[in-house]
């Protein structure tokens, strides 16, 4: 079958590249220069590395099988990798058990209830009756005020912003979830992973998997308009071109859909409300030494004009980065949120401010250069019920499939999840 497939991301070249491998002949059209979407890589002068930072977790089994599937194994990298709490100006380690036990801002009863919440959690099935309670509510009821503010809201912020205290419990289950599934066997579960050479790697591989089996990819492409074929299939348009497939899927976000798609394709149910994204401005400073020894540092400090810190050269050989260290400072809004439209020049300027306030030590001579990145819209926000208000995307038209994140009403924003829904996928049409 001749498949098009509208979206050059995680989600489309998985697709293309599982369907290729069935035999199809596919074609993927991917509006940017570069193929990955979000998980798409930079260039930072002297070495390429991924735009926004990206870590494979040795629970991260469909990802895990599909770069062994791709012929990657061999450039799997595991390393073990500290954790880090920045609290009161200071810089904790709480990356093993002694550590944890030892970490002063929580009490002896804080800890204990920290464990029996991520245990409780780990346990839980029934992800619904968690979409009306508040994620604060939850995390306070189950940890303690204690443990709320020097563990759990450092980390919501890292990961949502302002924008945590409207985010329902699911928000934290999925990512208890993800962190307690079951874990690739052959590693150890300390160890946090990447593939050597960044998701470039992948996605050149997959570029040249799909092309070997007869594919073809089209970059620069946007897609426009797509609608049934009076002879038969689907016909997709895109920079004044007409191309007829005998199925399409798209990969792209559901606002994008309804813009291309010709009446009467799909249905889009109303909803009680709309869903709202998180945007994310992330600064990527490349330096000549490291900040932190850490991978990850949860920060519990409203001064500071980011919301996390990720040491990316703690977990990747300095190989990788010409012998530079690679850190990123995220700072998630809401989609709306003017910053998102605010100048490199100034965002940078405010993301140093930080960076005195956090590194006093550091001096211009430490720093070779500050790349800002942007994602309006990366993500939705789980607010209360959320899952009431994704839209219902029904396809009218049998030659017609979408399939994209914000349909993930219950699960983490991440590149297993993306490969799992694509198998699943993959599986369901071929039976
Ligand atoms: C800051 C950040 C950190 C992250 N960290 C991790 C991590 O550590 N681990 C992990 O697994 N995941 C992580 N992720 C998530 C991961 O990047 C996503 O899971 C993944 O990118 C989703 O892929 P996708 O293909 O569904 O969507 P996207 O990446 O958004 O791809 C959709 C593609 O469709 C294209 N498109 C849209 N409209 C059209 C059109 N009309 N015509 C043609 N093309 C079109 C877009 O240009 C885009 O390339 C992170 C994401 C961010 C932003």
């Amino acid at each position: 079958m001749n498949i098009g497939i509208v979206g050059g991301g995680m989600m489309g070249l998985a697709l293309a590249y599982r369907l290729s491998q069935q035999g199809h002949k596919v074609t993927v059209f991917e509006s940017n220069q570069q193929l990955g979407g979000l998980t798409t890589y930079h260039d930072y002068g002297s070495f390429i590395w991924d735009r926004f930072y990206h870590v494979i977790l040795p629970s991260d089994t469909h990802l895990i099988k599909f770069i062994k599937d791709i012929g990657l194994a061999d450039k799997l990298r595991w390393h073990r990798t500290l954790t880090g709490c920045y609290i009161d100006q200071k810089l904790y380690s709480i990356s093993n058990t002694l550590e944890f036990l030892r970490f002063p801002p929580l009490t002896i009863i804080g800890k204990l209830r920290l464990a029996i919440t991520l245990l409780y959690g780990s346990r839980i099935n029934n992800w619904r009756r968690l979409e009306k309670i508040p994620v604060e509510d939850w995390l306070l009821k189950l940890s303690g005020r204690n443990t709320y503010e020097k563990l759990w809201k450092p980390l919501l912020l890292a990961k949502l912003g302002d924008n945590y205290q409207r985010v329902s419990a699911v928000f934290i289950w999925s990512y208890i979830k993800r962190l307690f599934s079951a874990r690739d066997s052959s590693l150890h579960k300390e160890q946090l992973g990447y593939v050597a050479g960044g998701y470039k790697t992948v996605f050149d591989r997959l570029e040249e998997l799909i092309r070997l089996a007869g594919g073809d990819i089209h970059t620069e492409a946007k897609v426009e308009y797509i609608a049934p074929h009076q002879h038969g299939g689907i016909w997709v348009e895109y920079n004044g071109k007409k191309e007829r497939f005998d199925k399409v899927i798209f990969t792209g976000p559901v606002n994008v859909l309804q813009s291309v798609v010709a009446r009467d394709m799909v249905k889009i149910s109303q909803t009680s409300g709309t869903v709202e994204y998180l945007g994310v401005i992330c600064m990527a400073l490349i330096t000549r030494k490291a900040l932190v020894p850490y991978y990850i540092v949860n920060l519990a400090d409203q001064h500071l004009p980011f919301t996390g810190v990720l040491g990316m050269s703690n977990l990747v050989s300095l190989q990788e980065t010409a012998g530079m260290h690679i850190t990123y400072f995220p700072k998630y809004v809401h989609s709306d949120d003017p910053i998102l439209k605010q100048p490199d020049d100034e965002l940078q300027k405010l993301f140093f401010q930080g960076l005195r306030l956090m590194f006093p030590k550091l001096t211009a001579d430490d720093i070779v250069a500050a790349h800002i990145n942007r994602a309006t819209k990366m993500q939705p926000l789980q607010v209360l019920n959320y899952s009431n208000l994704v839209p219902k995307v029904v396809t009218e038209n049998n030659d017609f499939f979408v399939l994209n994140t914000s349909q993930f009403v219950n699960d983490t924003l991440n590149n297993n999840t993306v490969v799992k829904h694509v198998d699943e996928f993959v599986k369901n049409i071929r039976e």
